[in-house]
């Protein structure tokens, strides 16, 4: 993926909120930007290198994006995090109707081995899962207590997911964007985001999570 554009027109002010209809928060009107810095700072340590507030109608899902996950990738049916572990489209389509803001993480990755099953990979995905859920356990503490993440990627917090057998880490158990049937450039379009796909392997290349946050 390719860097974001800087016309953001969709993410959500947070200093003076101009939306028509208001949004929903349940600790405080918007994040404060204190709570965003304090995000920020604690991203950074796991790789992340923004993190932008939207609403929620901007985030796209489609029932093709589940034929993916079928088809064509070694996690379905393997791995917790993924289908059909996960909610389908009808409970998704639920869900998000009830929030109103989420997050986007957006983190960035410069190597030319990401694609192979190594070691250092699967540190790098334990390292970068554990900071999207421990972000989401800050917000819960600063009082949002409907933040859930969608992490990019599957979990790879066990070298072999445990499933269909019970997760071994149920409390960092989480599903995936995709899994949510989130058409991901479908979303960041939406939110005025211009990404490509890295066409080189020495390429940087950027990786997304949600937060719904509330
Ligand atoms: S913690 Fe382990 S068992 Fe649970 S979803 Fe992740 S990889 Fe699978």
């Amino acid at each position: 993926m390719g860097k974001p554009a800087r016309n953001l027109k969709n993410i959500v002010s947070l200093s003076k909120p101009e939306l028509k209809e208001p949004v929903s928060f349940r600790s405080n009107i918007g994040i404060s930007e204190e709570n965003l810095a304090l995000l920020h700072e604690k991203g950074k340590q796991y790789g992340l290198e923004s993190i932008l507030p939207f609403r929620v109608n901007n985030i796209a899902v489609a029932q093709w994006v589940n034929l993916k996950c079928r088809y064509g990738c070694s996690q379905y049916k393997a791995n917790w995090s993924c289908p059909p572990a996960t909610p389908d489209l009808n409970e998704v389509r639920i869900i998000l109707s009830e929030y109103s803001t989420a997050l986007l993480l957006v983190g960035t990755q410069n190597r030319n081995d990401f694609y192979k099953d190594s070691n250092r990979n699967r540190t790098d995905q334990v390292k970068y899962w554990k900071g999207i859920v421990s972000l989401e356990r800050m917000l819960f503490l600063k009082g949002y207590d409907k933040a859930i993440s969608l992490v990019s990627g599957a979990c790879s917090l066990c070298k072999k997911c445990a499933y269909p057998d019970a997760c071994r880490f149920p409390q960092e158990k989480r599903p995936t964007v995709e899994s949510f049937c989130i058409d991901l450039i479908g979303t960041l379009k939406n939110l005025d985001i211009t990404t490509r796909v890295a066409m080189e392997l020495n390429e940087t290349f950027k990786y997304y999570s949600i937060i719904l946050l509330d």
